[in-house]
């Protein structure tokens, strides 16, 4: 118990001026790595979620907080009560961020509160692939999905017809049974749902052959998806009440169409705006013309001005993606335009550009050919020596030819 305590921001790897949601976010971050359930037993995982949830404890309650950064750790030595290490746990509010995030492991919360009331179904997830255009202006899909529907055979009482459901023992009905547990919090009295019938309050013996006493039968359907303009790689769209059918008579809950956007040839795109790059010849460049730009809704002409440097950028208004909120809005399209240099020329057209150069010899055309020329003069005088040289290279090989003779 005497071992020097971290930070508290330290630990939860914030700042001191980390306002509550960057706070939420760090502690649900090193909880969901560092939880026991994640980490059986691993007492160093265990320790450091402890040390994470104290922090998190104190940094998340304004007035704990308050105390913390005016007295440091000693504003709690002497705090009574059980669990972590003496530390209260009193009022920290854990109730919602473990919600979330068992919520996402066990998909669709523990069972920690849940009572026999109504409860909405678990979501499914399902993904679509679309084309880059198909996510900037919206498409409808076809999607196949595995639905539970109610069973025709038994109404959705999942009893074998002619019989019924009885009451569960366990539970006397009511779904739920307290159970006592041990954990680092200490002993903990969970609400759970009843084992035995898994909250439903009812128990089937004979069972409806169709559906196995499960009341739902999994048939294949498929959907058309409305994809909504503007929707990017990663991004889902929902359709409500299409998935997991509810638990005592609660809503079905949503299906989730996960969009997965291929890559195009020339557009990218960074949220609603969009990126290419456009050749330009070395003559338009310098004269100045209209040249055809690709963009979303087709080729846009464009007069470039003339004297148009490589790399000029280009914003065509309103050219980009729109946005899925308001499709009113749209991002731009940003051009690059980019000089090409012929690597490739006809005879004729090398003739045409030496004239040119001689005929627009400005001072800076003028250096760069003096230089050349003189580069030229002293790669013949380096030629000179090195041929003096070869003479002697070669007598060394000579000399070379004798050594391996006389082997
Ligand atoms: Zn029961
Ligand atoms: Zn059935």
């Amino acid at each position: 118990m005497a071992e020097q305590k971290r930070d508290y921001y330290e630990v939860l790897g914030v700042d001191k001026q980390a306002d509550d949601a960057a706070i939420k976010k760090a502690y649900r971050a090193l909880a969901k790595k560092y939880h026991p359930d994640m980490n059986p037993g691993d007492a160093e995982a265990e320790k450091k979620f402890k040390e994470a949830s104290e922090a998190y404890a104190v940094l998340s309650d304004p007035e704990k907080r308050r105390q913390y950064d005016q007295f440091g750790h000693s504003a709690f030595d002497g705090g009574a009560g059980g669990g972590f290490g003496g530390f209260d746990f009193n009022g920290a509010d854990f109730g919602d961020i473990f919600g979330d995030i068992f919520g996402d492991f066990f998909g669709g919360g523990r069972s920690r509160s849940r009572n026999n009331g109504p409860m909405k179904g678990a979501n499914l997830r399902t993904s679509v692939r679309i084309t880059f255009e198909e996510a900037v202006f919206g498409c409808k899909k076809e999607i196949e999905l595995t639905v539970k529907e109610t069973c025709k055979t038994c109404n959705g009482s999942g009893a074998r017809k002619g019989s019924s459901p009885e009451t569960c023992s366990k539970c006397g009905g009511k779904g739920q049974a307290v159970f006592s547990r041990n954990t680092f919090f200490g002993t903990v009295r969970d609400v759970q749902t009843c084992p035995d019938c898994q909250g439903t309050g009812k128990i089937i013996k004979d069972k409806c052959p169709d559906c196995r006493g499960t009341g739902y039968i999994p048939m294949k359907k498929r959907y058309s998806v409305d994809i909504p303009a503007g929707i990017d790689n990663g991004q889902s769209t929902r359709m409500p009440g299409l998935g997991e059918p509810g638990v005592n008579g609660g809503p079905r809950g949503d299906v989730l169409i996960e969009v997965i956007v291929g890559r195009h040839p020339i557009f990218q795109r960074q949220d609603f705006d969009i990126f290419s790059t456009v050749p330009l010849s070395y003559a338009v460049a310098a004269l100045g013309g209209e040249i055809l730009i690709d963009t979303v809704d087709g080729k846009v002409i464009y007069d470039v001005k003339a004297g148009t440097q490589t790399d000029t950028k280009i914003r065509l208004r309103g050219k980009g993606v729109p946005s899925w909120r308001n499709k009113d809005v749209r991002g731009d399209h940003y051009v690059t335009l980019v000089v090409q240099v012929p690597d490739k020329l006809k005879p004729e057209a090398k003739e045409l550009l030496r004239k040119f150069d001689e005929l627009t010899g400005d001072t800076l055309n003028a250096t760069a050919r003096m230089t050349a020329s003189q580069e030229s003069k002293d790669e013949a005088k380096d030629n000179g020596s090195k041929d003096g040289k070869d003479g002697k290279d070669s007598k060394d090989g000579k000399d070379g030819k004798k050594k391996k003779f006389w082997k």
